[in-house]
């Protein structure tokens, strides 16, 4: 835009600088472009002449000024078109008119179909006076002549007329420099056919071979049609256009659009490309997958990861966006170089990368390129001397089997992604059918948990433990219900949402408090036990926090049991120690919940003096069936004895399993053998009974 802008000053600046008049007239007769001498030898005034004004208009303008006297403006109008439309066969013309003041103009006409009919126009006036010698009319017409060429040479196109016979009628001086023709080729009367071999012969191509091209040039001209051709020489990229005169000539222009075609492919570049990393962005690869659409329905392989950086948010936000742009980068780089020749990587945008892996022999070949990527970006970097932790995990799709459209390929790639992080992240997932409907539901339990607390939906239920030396209930286990409409939602669904929300923080503060003030209505033996998240202990003031409901709620810290699950120590947090530590001074039991589930459960046990160790309930599963469930307990129960801790087995369903347990020295059963769990009334109604019972057997002791 602002080429041709400059482009079109230029030419103004050089037309004013042309020290005669100079116009041109469209082939339709309308005043095209003019300049300042133009006006002054007719009298024009600034504004009197504008473009598109109609030949017939400046004439009758003209001639009120007083110009062409003696004849009506009429008739000079007459004649004037006349001897244009003469002289369109390409023959140059010249002319005398008697201006205004009694002065002579004479004027030169060229016509090309591009431009219609250039015109120069000279005060002759004094030149006549001085002289009427023929000879030296002669050598003004010579001049006259010159100026014509330099009207023409002053368009920045090349320009080149060829007459009916294929011979050079006249071309200008860009015609020759874009050919770096040499003058016996510009000399009027040059075949065509002879510029072209010359040109072809220093090496210009035309798409096709030489002889297709002139014998397309040739068919061209003999239909009498408009054609175009784009060339090149020499590095530089020209236009060539045909036009066709009605005489059987014709004019072809010739224009260098190198920088045009270059600034065309960096503009064309920069719309499907990523500024930051360079790599295609979403519009390249969605068109890259469309192009692999026909291919993936003729039954090939293809695969689409959708790769996302784990921690990119929290980097962005500490850091800056300088530090993140440059994680950008260098995750750029490194994705990058995991990939083969043949795939296409493109960030899709913020921290989100996509990689259409194309040919592909099977899903193995998809699952190692993901799995190199995670290791690739496993690695920390380093940016400005700072030490960054990146990740990245990778969901897949392939193709035919998860979809043939980029649509539906993308679309999965997109769910497998979100398993792939809701797994704990830096891990690869397949996708798998039904995902899609487990992210529906997932989102809805998402917006319906925010409201959950304020509508009063959340309900504590309770499951007790039996002491087994005791024979009574020692402890109840406070389980979290969610009442969502017409159904109840399980915690192992809504805890998960809960925990990636943050709404953990105040449902967990809800439920400590709701199990606090429901265990103070119980006997003082029975303590109460809640689940908590490792999420929670991010908090910092999580210890203030319980030990502010313990006053309020006027409850014994030695009476309440906190389970935590072992990935909670997972990440060797002295945070986390410390608060561990601290709840434990102020009374408060710390059990290990869901015991062998993970996967160095021995080894946590060391890292914190646990008062409790509660067996999973998958052990108490294969326990009468399989002897290493039953040595694992064996083994898990006698190491609790020896630290001191005591031991719980969870789901204890059937006596056999109860029989077992008992055998090997559990502590504590819990399970639906003895009791699910139950409402608060009902748990209350359970632990009086139990109370009653117990007075009874004490009445009959004594
Ligand atoms: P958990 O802490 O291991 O809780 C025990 C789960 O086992 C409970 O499921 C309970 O209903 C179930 N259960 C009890 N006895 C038996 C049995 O004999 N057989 C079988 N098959 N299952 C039995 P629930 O209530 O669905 O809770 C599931 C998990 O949700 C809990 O596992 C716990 O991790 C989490 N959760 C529950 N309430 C809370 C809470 O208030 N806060 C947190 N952070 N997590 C909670
Ligand atoms: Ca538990
Ligand atoms: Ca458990």
């Amino acid at each position: 835009m602002t080429g041709k802008i400059a482009e079109a000053l230029l030419l103004d600046a050089a037309l004013e600088s042309i020290p005669y008049g100079f116009c041109v007239w469209s082939p339709q007769f309308r005043l095209v472009m003019w300049n300042k001498h133009y006006r002054e030898l007719y009298g024009f005034s600034e504004d009197a002449i504008y473009k598109g004004m109609s030949l017939e208009d400046v004439v009758h303008l003209s001639h009120k000024l007083g110009n062409h006297p003696g004849q009506s403006a009429e008739i000079f109008y007459e004649n004037y078109t006349s001897e244009l439309l003469s002289n369109r066969a390409g023959a140059r013309s010249r002319a005398q008119e008697q201006v205004y003041g009694g002065r002579v103009v004479e004027t030169a006409h060229v016509y090309t179909d591009i431009l219609g009919w250039v015109v120069t126009h000279e005060d002759v006036t004094d030149e006549i006076a001085r002289s009427e010698s023929v000879q030296k009319r002669g050598l003004e017409l010579e001049r006259q002549n010159l100026r014509l060429d330099a009207a023409v040479n002053n368009i920045s196109i090349g320009l080149c007329m060829m007459d009916a016979k294929g011979r050079l009628v006249i071309c200008n001086e860009p015609y020759a420099r874009i050919y770096h023709l040499p003058a016996d080729y510009i000399r009027p009367g040059t075949q065509l056919e002879d510029i072209l071999g010359h040109l072809f012969d220093v090496g210009m191509s035309a798409g096709g071979t030489r002889e297709e091209y002139i014998a397309w040039r040739r068919e061209v001209i003999a239909r009498g049609e408009y054609g175009k051709n784009i060339h090149e020489l020499k590095g530089r990229v020209i236009l060539m256009q045909h036009h066709p005169m009605k005489d059987g000539g014709w004019v072809s222009t010739h224009e260098d659009i190198t920088e045009q075609r270059q600034n065309e492919a960096r503009i064309r570049h920069l719309a499907r490309h990523d500024a930051l990393t360079d790599l295609p962005n979403r519009i390249e690869f969605l068109e890259q997958m469309a192009l692999a659409e026909a291919a993936l329905q003729r039954g090939e392989m293809a695969a689409v990861l959708y790769i996302d950086l784990d921690h990119f948010k929290a980097v962005n936000d500490m850091l800056g966006h300088a530090v993140g742009d440059e994680v950008i980068k260098q995750a750029a780089v490194r994705l990058w170089g995991a990939t083969r020749e043949t795939d296409l990587l493109a960030r899709l945008g913020g921290d989100e990368f996509a990689l259409l892996l194309r040919p592909l022999d099977n899903a193995d070949t998809a699952a190692r390129i993901a799995d190199r990527i995670i290791k690739a970006m496993s690695s920390p970097m380093t940016i400005g001397g700072q030490r960054v932790e990146i990740g990245a995990s990778v969901g897949i799709a392939l193709g035919p089997g998860d979809g043939v459209t980029t649509d539906t390929l993308v679309k999965n790639a997109d769910l497998a992604l979100y398993k792939a992080k809701s797994e704990g992240r830096s891990t690869y997932h397949f996708f798998e059918a039904g995902m899609d409907a487990d992210l529906q539901r997932r989102r809805a339990i998402e917006a319906g948990l925010r409201l959950a607390l304020a509508q009063d939906e959340l309900r504590l239920v309770f499951q007790p433990m039996l002491g087994l030396k005791e024979n009574r209930i020692t402890c109840v286990e406070a389980l979290l219900r969610w009442d969502h409409g017409d159904t109840t939602i399980s915690p192992v669904e809504f805890i998960p949402v809960a925990e990636e929300t943050g709404l953990i923080g105040a449902i967990g503060q809800w439920v400590l408090r709701e199990a606090c003030r429901a265990a103070a209505t119980w006997p003082s033996h029975v303590r109460v036990a809640v689940n908590l998240s490792p999420i929670q202990f991010r908090q910092r003031d999580l210890v203030a926090q319980i030990r502010a409901v313990l006053v309020e709620a006027r409850f014994d810290p030695t009476r309440l049991e906190l389970e935590i699950t072992e990935n909670l120590l997972l990440n060797d947090n002295e945070a986390t120690l410390r608060a561990l530590h601290d709840l434990r001074a102020m009374g408060v039991r710390i059990s290990m919940d869901d015991f062998g589930t993970g996967y160095s459960s021995l080894s946590y046990l060391r890292s914190f003096p646990f008062d409790k160790i509660k067996i999973d309930r998958s052990f108490m599963r294969d326990l009468t069936s399989r002897a290493d469930s039953q040595a694992i307990i064996k083994a898990v129960i006698g190491l609790g004895q020896s630290l001191g801790m005591s031991t719980t087995a969870e789901g204890v369903e059937t006596e056999a399993q109860l029989a077992m347990v008992r055998e090997h020295g559990c502590s504590e059963v819990q399970g639906y053998l003895f009791s699910p769990p139950l409402p608060a009334a009902a748990l209350a109604g359970l632990l009086h009974s139990e109370a009653v019972k117990a007075q009874v057997a004490n009445m009959k002791a004594s």
